[in-house]
């Protein structure tokens, strides 16, 4: 007979289970975040010289994430919250790496928890998009497109709940090598997209 109430709710992939994130922090009891601070972000920014200033003062965190890492298989679904900080360099908001999955075929869905910012979504055929996320918007990230998160705001996080399918796999290096086809920068006060002077 199963169990009509699983009080503690452990994390049980073969059963179910519950999880708590906090909406104002997108914080779990449950798992620990990874932290990528502007000296993790080398190479990522346009503007080199001001990431260097930057992280001489103060090496700031720019973003945070866990993943409830689930069983890689087709079958599962791996999840978690992304929590990108407010800050810029240069003209450029702090924003997440991005990444493609090592199954490019792959989607994601996005749910937009609270702050403001954009998804730049762009695919190895050189289309691309950037998505406004405020609480409560969702984002779905087709099959094939590197996404980045960016936080426009000048005070509040942008935090985001993700979800995709467990085998998906994470590809960082063609980001870290080719970088992003455009940038999102602040232009006269807004968010402007222009061209990566430093794409390959
Ligand atoms: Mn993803």
């Amino acid at each position: 007979m199963a169990d009509f109430n699983v009080g503690s709710n452990p994390i049980d992939w073969a059963r179910g289970f519950t999880i708590d994130f906090d909406l104002k922090t997108g914080m779990s009891k449950k798992k620990e975040t990874s932290k990528r601070r502007l000296s993790n972000m080398r190479g990522m920014f346009a503007d080199e010289a001001a990431l260097e200033k930057k992280i001489a003062k103060d090496d700031e965190v720019v973003y945070e994430f866990h993943e409830i890492g689930a069983p890689e298989t087709a079958g599962d679904l791996a999840f978690g919250c992304s929590i990108t900080y407010p800050g810029r360099v240069g003209g450029e908001y702090f924003m997440t790496k991005g990444h493609f999955h090592t199954i490019l075929e792959t989607g994601e869905v996005y749910y937009c928890m609270g702050g403001h910012g954009y998804m730049l979504l762009e695919n190895p055929e050189g289309d691309w998009s950037a998505h406004e996320l405020t609480a409560g918007k969702m984002v779905y990230v087709p099959p094939r497109y590197a996404h980045r998160s960016i936080n426009v705001d000048a005070k509040e996080p942008l935090l985001t709940f993700f979800c995709f399918r467990g085998d998906a796999g994470h590809d960082y290096g063609t980001i870290e090598t080719k970088g992003y086809r455009k940038l999102l920068v602040e232009k006269d006060g807004k968010p402007q997209i222009v061209d990566n002077p430093k794409w390959k």
